[in-house]
């Protein structure tokens, strides 16, 4: 494996941005055959007689020599197995501290919700944490959040990164082509998070990191050429674990930089507008990934419309009737968040003076809408609002007012408030 994080983190030691870059490793692996080896890994990181096992009927078939694995290294195993778990919700974290009880380390066989159940409960009752993931579909494995619903919201809470993050290549690359896929839009996402934080740096002095921007867009780069290239997405060994590796660094680099800002940028805006749009009307959620990757091509698009002339500017922001109907029924929580406007001290001349410099990073950094959409249908995965069943009306809102989501500078919010035709004409 060449994601040797302990060499990365010293890499990071006296960083020329001046920012002091500390972190505890966790133990992360990432091989072939790697489940064998399970039982003696944890052993051997995080000790203990007594371990809970959770996983879905999904992730237990993915898995298969977990169990033995752990047993044959003198694991007494108690397991907690859920039918298909997709919602991560308070309740089922309560239970899994229940279960947790008297046990010494809780391990989450799995992706995405499963962990974050676990996460949450082993924070709670201050339990040393495994992840054994079973597929790359999105980057927070390594996080020290979780998103849980409570009593029908989705509410980010304080929880455990784990300790050991394993993985099998094997399992990963025979995981679906749809949740890989999911990884990948994860990931290309990083292209408009990272040109959103270096232009917000340039308008505004924000701290920004070029070592930690090389790092994450070397990693995506990586994930992304072997299906430029041409692998099967569905069985390609170097994908899966490149994908793997990129989504880790990923969890990484957000508490490297101390703040979101190399992960997640305008395209993730429009992500958490759908999500919890989706979860206020009902509707079957999707993927974290296959949002964050069709917003990134939306994104992109505005973006490069954007520069391809110059500024003209003129204040204008949304109506408030407009934002009701897009935001209903969440407007008022949405407009609470997104006050004081972070573009307010930026002066209409400063952009005009660094618009060639936020040009040259929108086309040197961002690919085109159709390479993303491109790349995101050759993973198998959708790559626009429509194939991915984005009602048409949340697909606008999210491109034209998403950025009302997050107290953050990117351009996007620059273009909706500041910089016409953006917004006037539309
Ligand atoms: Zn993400
Ligand atoms: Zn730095």
């Amino acid at each position: 494996m060449s994601l040797d994080i302990p060499a990365l983190i010293k890499s990071l030691e006296n960083c020329p941005c001046g920012k002091k870059h500390a972190l505890r490793a966790p133990f992360v692996s990432f091989e072939k055959g790697l489940t064998a080896d399970t039982g003696a890994i944890l052993r051997e990181e995080l000790g203990g007689k007594d371990l809970l096992l959770v996983w879905d009927r999904n992730t237990e078939k993915a898995s298969p020599g977990l169990r033995e694995a752990l047993t044959g290294a003198g694991y007494r195993v108690k397991e907690l197995t859920y039918e298909n778990l997709r919602e991560a919700e308070m309740e089922i974290s309560e239970e899994v501290m229940r279960e947790a009880e008297g046990t010494d380390l809780i391990l989450s066989a799995g992706t995405g919700s499963l962990n974050d159940v676990c996460r949450y409960a082993a924070f709670r009752l201050s339990l040393p944490f495994a992840i054994f993931a079973t597929a790359p579909s999105m980057d927070g494995f390594l996080s020290g959040q979780a998103p849980l619903t409570v009593k029908g919201y989705k509410t980010t809470l304080d929880a455990k990164a784990p300790e050991v993050l394993l993985a099998d290549v094997d399992i990963l690359a025979a995981s679906p082509a749809e949740l890989k896929a999911a990884g990948l839009g994860d990931l290309i996402g990083k292209y408009t998070a990272l040109a959103d934080w270096k232009i917000a740096s340039l308008l505004t002095g924000e701290s920004y990191c070029p070592s930690i921007a090389r790092l994450m867009r070397g990693a995506v780069e990586k994930a992304v050429k072997p299906i430029r290239e041409g692998a099967d997405p569905a069985r390609d060994e170097g994908y899966a674990l490149a994908l793997m590796e990129a989504l880790t660094l990923s969890g990484l680099m957000i508490y490297l930089a101390g703040s979101s800002r190399p992960a997640s940028g305008a395209e993730h805006h429009i992500s958490h507008l759908w999500e919890i749009l989706y979860a206020a009307r009902g509707l079957a959620p999707l993927y974290h990934g296959t949002k964050v990757g069709v917003a990134a091509a939306l994104v992109s698009d505005v973006y490069h419309r954007a520069v391809e002339t110059p500024p003209v500017f003129l204040a204008h922001t949304p109506a408030k009737e407009a934002l009701e109907r897009a935001f209903d029924p969440l407007y008022e929580s949405i407009m609470r968040e997104s006050l004081p406007d972070p573009a307010e001290g930026v002066k209409n001349e400063t952009i005009a003076r660094n618009w060639d410099g936020i040009a040259r990073i929108v086309r040197e950094e961002i690919p085109t809408g159709e390479e993303i959409r491109s790349l995101l249908r050759k993973a198998g995965g959708d790559a626009t609002a429509e194939e991915a069943g984005v009602p048409e009306d949340m697909a606008e809102a999210g491109v034209k007012y998403a950025f009302y989501m997050r107290r953050r500078l990117t351009l996007m919010r620059l273009l909706r408030t500041r910089v016409a035709p953006f917004s006037v004409t539309e």
